[in-house]
C-alpha cells in the first residue's frame, strides 16, 4: 500500500510561481499512481473537490484552496521506442520540463529545444498545449497516460483525444475535470530540422550555418533570460494573457485607427493580435496597482512586486481587460488558471 496520509494546512506558497501566500486545506504529494487509485476507491476522499498542482507556474490563486491539493511528484524519464521516423521519450508528469528538454539535448535529440525554459512540470505541458517561438508541443506529442477518477482506471489518449488547441486541450473542459497526467510520450523526429520560423530566434542564429538543438535551444534561452523575469527573483506566471484572435474584417477596422497594430494571419483568415501591444498602448508597462505590476520589459507579464496577494494582481488584470476593452473593444482572457 502506497501513503495515503493527507496533510492539512500546508502553505503554497513555495509552490506558486506568483509566490501567493494561500494555503491548502488538504494536501498530498503524489510519488505513485497507486496513490490516486486508493483516493479514487475511498468514496470520503473520492468525493472532495480537487486541484491537481504542478509547479504552480500557470496558477493564480486567489484564496486559500478548500479542495484536496494533489502535488505532482511522481519522476522517470526514458526513451521507450524508436523507429526509422523517430525516437520515444517518456516523462512522469513531476518531472521539470526544462529538465527534460535539457536531457533531451544531451543525448543529440532535437525536437523540444523551442520550449526550453518554460517552467513548470512534464505532466502540465498538454493542459495548455505550451507553446513558444514557433513550436507547441502538439507538434511532438505522441500519447499521454491519464488517472481517471470517474473510473478509478488508467488510460492512453493521443493527440486527436487531448484536442489540442491554443493554450488549450480537452484538460481545460469539463470533459477533462476528472483526468490526472501520470506521464507524456514525445516523438521526436531523427530527421530534425530547425524550426526557426520566430523572426527574433532566427536572427539570433544567423550567424550559424546549420544549428544544432543544443545551438537553437540556448538561444531560444538566452532571448527568454532577457525577456522574461525569472519567478525565483520576481514572482509571476509569464503571460497573463492569452493573444486575442479577432476576425479578418475587425482586424481590418482596428488597423484604419491603429496602422502599427501587430497581428498574425492565422490560416483560416482570422489574426491574432499581440495582447502585450495592446496592453503597452493602454499604457500599463511598468505600471502598478497596490502590490501588483506590469513588467517594464514586457507589458504581458503581471508580477508580484512583494506580498501581493491573487485578489490585488486580479484586481490589476481587470482594469487592464476594462482599457483594452474600451480602447480597442478586443477581450483579453487570462491564460493562467484562476483558483
Ligand atoms: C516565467 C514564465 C514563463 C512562461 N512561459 C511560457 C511559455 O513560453 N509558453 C507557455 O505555454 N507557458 C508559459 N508559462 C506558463 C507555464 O510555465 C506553463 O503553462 C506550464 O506548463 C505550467 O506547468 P506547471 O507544472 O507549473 O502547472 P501548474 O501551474 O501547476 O498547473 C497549471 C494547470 O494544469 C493543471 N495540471 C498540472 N499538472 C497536471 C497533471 N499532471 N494532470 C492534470 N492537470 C494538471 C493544474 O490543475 C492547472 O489547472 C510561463 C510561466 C512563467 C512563470
Amino acid at each position: 500500500m502506497s501513503d495515503l496520509s493527507l496533510s492539512t494546512d500546508v502553505s503554497l506558497q513555495a509552490f506558486n510561481t506568483f509566490r501567493i501566500d494561500a494555503r491548502a486545506r488538504r494536501y498530498l504529494r503524489v510519488t505513485d499512481p497507486d496513490q490516486l487509485t486508493q483516493l479514487a476507491a475511498d468514496p470520503a476522499l473520492a468525493a472532495l473537490p480537487r486541484l491537481v498542482l504542478g509547479g504552480g507556474s500557470n496558477l493564480l490563486l486567489t484564496r486559500d484552496v478548500e479542495a484536496l491539493v494533489l502535488h505532482m511528484g511522481l519522476l522517470g524519464k526514458a526513451i521507450v521506442g524508436q523507429d526509422e521516423a523517430v525516437t520515444l521519450v517518456r516523462a512522469q508528469a513531476g518531472e521539470n520540463w526544462h529538465g527534460l528538454v535539457e536531457w533531451t539535448l544531451a543525448q543529440g535529440l532535437g525536437g523540444l529545444e523551442n520550449l526550453a525554459l518554460i517552467p513548470g512540470t512534464v505532466g502540465a505541458s498538454p493542459i495548455q498545449n505550451i507553446g513558444a517561438y514557433g513550436a507547441e508541443i502538439k507538434d511532438v506529442f505522441h500519447a499521454l497516460t491519464v488517472f481517471d477518477f470517474a473510473t478509478g482506471t488508467t488510460r492512453t489518449m493521443t493527440a486527436a483525444d487531448c484536442r489540442f488547441g491554443y493554450r488549450d486541450s480537452v484538460f481545460k473542459h469539463a470533459e477533462g475535470r476528472d483526468l490526472v497526467v501520470l506521464d507524456v510520450t514525445f516523438a521526436l523526429p531523427r530527421a530534425w530540422t530547425p524550426n526557426l520560423r520566430y523572426a527574433e530566434l532566427a536572427q539570433a542564429l544567423e550567424g550559424s550555418a546549420d544549428p544544432t538543438p543544443r545551438q537553437v535551444g540556448d538561444a531560444v534561452i538566452a532571448i527568454r533570460r532577457r525577456k522574461l523575469p525569472d519567478p525565483a527573483e520576481i514572482g509571476n506566471a509569464g503571460s497573463f494573457f492569452k493573444n486575442p484572435v479577432v476576425s479578418g474584417a475587425q482586424c481590418a477596422q482596428l488597423l484604419q485607427a491603429w496602422p502599427n497594430l501587430v497581428h498574425h494571419r492565422q490560416p483560416d483568415g482570422s489574426e491574432k493580435l499581440a495582447a502585450g501591444w495592446l496592453i503597452d498602448q493602454c499604457g500599463w508597462k511598468g505600471k502598478t496597482l497596490g502590490r501588483a505590476g506590469v513588467y517594464p520589459k514586457q507589458a504581458l507579464v503581471l508580477v508580484n512586486n512583494g506580498g501581493a496577494s491573487g485578489a490585488e494582481v486580479m484586481a490589476l488584470a481587470r482594469a487592464i481587460q476594462q482599457d483594452v476593452r474600451a480602447r480597442f473593444g478586443v477581450e483579453l482572457e487570462p491564460e493562467p488558471v484562476t483558483v
